[in-house]
């Protein structure tokens, strides 16, 4: 797949020529090694230092969609004002960027299931009527009563249809993810 880096930014948008598909999750959800198991490239870091990344990341797919990757939320030692500039960016960007948006992957940890700040992003995404799909991440690491427990919470909100099973580790899920990216 032909990938190229465009830019990272936080409020300078490339033209909204192309659609764009946007992977959020809380930090250290499996993002990077998602967007890497997708794309087949090197191009999300793997955090060290989980929610590292305070900015934008667009990349260009095959000349034709924008991938683009946003900071993780709910990193426990980011300070009040650095969520509170984190909330205000990531605002402007779903204003600025809504028509724009064909997708909304939100990565959920398949072990640690649905937190709170999970739930406040997919009732802010229903809220503002972009589409979505869930990826339940690290598919690999949970066990069955984990898994249906997750399976179940999310279920609750979006139905079976928007809910993709993957792995980083065993490459599962990409063919749909993919599909989803491009259809
Ligand atoms: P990010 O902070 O959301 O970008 O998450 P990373 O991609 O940096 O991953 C966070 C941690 O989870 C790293 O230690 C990864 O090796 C691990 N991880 C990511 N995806 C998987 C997966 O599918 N299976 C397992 N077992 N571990 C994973």
């Amino acid at each position: 797949m032909k990938v190229q880096f465009l830019k990272s930014t936080v409020r300078e948008f490339p033209p909204a020529d192309k659609p764009e598909v946007v992977f959020v999750g809380r930090s250290n959800v499996g993002k990077s090694s998602l967007i890497n198991m997708v794309t087949g490239r090197n191009i999300a870091r793997v955090s060290k230092e989980p929610g590292r990344t305070r900015t934008i990341n667009y990349f260009l797919l095959e000349d034709s969609v924008y991938l683009v990757d946003v900071p993780g939320y709910g990193f426990a030692r980011v300070p009040k004002e650095e969520q509170e500039r984190w909330k205000s960016m990531m605002e402007n960007y779903f204003r600025e960027r809504k028509e724009n948006i064909k997708m909304v992957f939100v990565l959920i940890d398949a072990v640690a299931g649905v937190q709170k700040l999970d739930e406040q992003m997919l009732e802010w995404l229903q809220f503002i009527g972009v589409p979505f799909t869930v990826v339940l991440t690290k598919t690999d690491k949970a066990k069955q009563k984990e898994l249906s427990r997750t399976l179940k919470q999310v279920k609750g909100y979006v139905g079976e249809t928007a809910i993709v099973m993957s792995s980083a580790k065993e490459g599962k899920g990409k063919k749909e993810i993919l599909s989803r990216i491009f259809s």
